[in-house]
């Protein structure tokens, strides 16, 4: 039950968690109300993912009619770039991810990939194309080898183990009695949130997406881990369309293009240096995070001593 209470973007894999661990079927329903299926268009086509460029046009999207989220968001990920959207929680910056995976659809306006409607397309085809690095893995009750190659069944041994090199947490595995056959999960061996991560990253390396979709962790990892993740997700995102929900200075200074939403509308775009000297919405957001990891550093500093 602790899965349901998790946020709406993680819905993908905490329905197909469900369905593997074959919860009460009276959650799933509920879990299916709140986010009722889309369905695909009569002869709808599968998408033809080259590059995967992503277009938002002028969407706007409301869960409930009264109180919009988006009011008129276009921006484009051109292919195989990086793109940090950043703003105050509750901004919507979630919704858009949503609304890339055809959770929900957009109200208004539409949004490509490589120049296809997305709401035209089969979903099954989108959801291959895109890759998600949630802020918070759900790991299956399953060996954490299972939990990587979840993302590409077909996978060989060897490759397995290259995407675990590759996210940084193939030493770790290594390290463990077991291996890669350790059990993982609420029945396993527990990982911290970093660890989840990265066998997350290594299960989209696994599936080599064309675009993928990072939500970063908001809450403070510490420091050795977080460079350990930023290099994980730098070699992910590498060559590949990249839309990140961005928490972490390291990765919005890196950006092409740094989006701000701020109640449903960006409000700010450009890079890292041209949005410091607005000194507007994004400069105040970075010195105020700037100032709490400062803070968050001491206070380590003075456990450590304790
Ligand atoms: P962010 O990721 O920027 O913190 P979200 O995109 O998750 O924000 O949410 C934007 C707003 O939409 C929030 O005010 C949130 O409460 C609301 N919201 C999110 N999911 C739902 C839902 N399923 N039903 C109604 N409101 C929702
Ligand atoms: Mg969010």
């Amino acid at each position: 039950l602790v899965q349901l209470a998790m946020p709406l973007n993680f819905m993908g894999m905490i329905y197909r968690e469900i369905k593997q661990a074959l919860i009460d079927i009276d959650d799933m329903f509920r879990i299916l109300d709140q986010n009722p299926e889309i369905a695909d268009k009569p002869g709808a086509a599968p998408l033809r993912a080259t590059r995967g460029s992503v277009r938002f046009e002028d969407v706007r999207f409301a869960y409930i009619p009264t109180r919009p989220i988006l009011k008129g968001v276009s921006f484009e990920v051109p292919a195989g770039q990086t793109v940090a959207i950043v703003g105050p929680s509750g901004a919507g910056k979630s919704t858009l991810s949503r609304l890339l995976f055809r959770f929900y659809e957009p109200q208004g306006g539409r949004i490509l990939i490589d120049g296809q409607d997305i709401s035209a397309i089969r979903q099954d085809s989108l959801r291959a194309a895109i890759g998600m690095v949630p802020q918070d893995t759900v790991l299956f009750n399953d060996t954490i080898g299972y939990n990587i190659r979840y993302g590409r069944w077909e996978a060989t041994e060897a490759e397995v183990r290259e995407a675990a090199r590759s996210a940084q947490i193939d030493r770790f595995i290594e390290s463990l009695p077991e291996g890669y056959d350790t059990p993982v999960g609420e029945r396993g061996l527990k990982l911290s949130g970093g660890e989840k991560q990265r066998v997350a990253i290594a299960r989209t390396i696994l599936k080599g997406p064309p675009i993928l979709v990072l939500d970063e962790a908001t809450s403070a990892l510490d420091s050795f881990t977080e460079r350990d993740i930023q290099t994980a997700l730098d070699r992910v995102s590498e060559g590949r369309t990249t839309l990140v929900i961005a928490h972490r200075l390291s990765t919005v200074v890196n950006a092409d293009a740094i989006l701000v939403l701020d109640h449903g509308r960006i409000v700010e775009r450009g890079d890292h240096v041209t949005l410091l000297a607005r000194n507007g919405v994004y400069a105040a957001l970075w010195n105020r995070q700037r100032q709490e990891d400062a803070a968050r550093e001491v206070l380590a500093r003075v456990e450590d001593d304790a």
